[in-house]
């Protein structure tokens, strides 16, 4: 099993140490993880400041490699926001600064606001809403390479009354995953979403797995989205019986940005 997104206290929004993450995953017998904590240039927040000590995240994941060495397989990752303008710069030289073995990319901001927040959803409706965030995200892969798989595609959804129609976006998503695809990208099945609660599935949704699947999509990884270590490995099991049920006959995990696949 492996866990390739999880947050340690180097994220504004997560607590547990990278050592806590560590002796969860070997506690629990994961076979490897990646740890992903954000970046993310240019976003702006009243809640928390979202500046990641880079040289500091730096040598303490350089630090896990060492710890982890014959007990644990670790990919020192990083979950970059995109946000279209300056950011993807700053993204890509941040990147050229420090061997990663593994990069999301998200859209947690566009060029509004971020998108949990009443700035971006308040007096919209749902069409608007997807519209602008699926666009913002083809927007900025169309001009920015740097990453291995987005992250948690339609999360939007999370922060709506209720699911968006497929209807309304799926046609934006079918140009993401052509985008992703051409490039040598993938995606992640991102597991949180039976943390909270709010659906049977991951994200992205099952008719999104299955259109990533039909267009030849064969990279995915599995991420719990931890933001503490009790979660790390949550539910990752039902993460592999999601992309058996599709089809799939790899999870994938990195290594200096390479992608290995194993067998489901
Ligand atoms: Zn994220
Ligand atoms: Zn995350």
């Amino acid at each position: 099993m492996f866990d390739y997104h999880i947050h340690t206290s180097f994220s504004d929004d997560a607590r547990s140490t990278l050592d806590e993450v560590l002796a969860t995953a070997m506690k629990k017998g994961l076979d490897g993880i990646a740890v992903t904590d954000h970046f993310d240039p240019f976003y702006y927040d009243d809640e928390y400041p979202w500046v990641l000590d880079l040289p500091a995240y730096e040598a303490a994941l350089a630090g896990a490699e060492r710890t982890c060495a014959g007990k644990l397989s670790f990919a020192k990752g990083i979950e970059i926001g995109l946000i279209e303008g300056e950011g993807l710069a700053v993204c890509e030289e941040t990147l050229s600064g420090f061997p990663f073995d593994f990069v999301i990319a998200s859209v947690h901001h566009t060029a509004r606001a971020p998108i949990h927040t009443p700035e971006f959803l308040r007096g919209r409706t749902q069409q608007e809403i997807v519209e602008e965030y699926f666009t913002a995200l083809l927007t900025c892969i169309r001009q920015y390479k740097n990453y291995d798989v987005l992250g948690h595609l339609n999360v939007i959804d999370r922060y709506m009354d209720s699911y968006a129609p497929a209807g309304l976006y799926m046609d934006t998503v079918r140009e993401i995953l052509l985008q992703a695809i051409g490039d040598g990208k993938g995606i992640e099945l991102n597991v949180s979403t039976f943390r909270y609660g709010m659906a049977d599935h991951g994200t992205p949704t099952p008719a999104i797995l299955a259109l990533y699947r039909e267009l030849g999509g064969e990279i995915v990884t599995i991420g719990s989205d931890a933001h503490e270590a009790r979660y790390v490995g949550a539910f990752i099991k039902e993460g592999e019986d999601i992309l058996r049920a599709h089809g799939f006959r790899y999870v994938t995990t990195y290594r200096n940005r390479a992608p290995s696949f194993h067998s489901l």
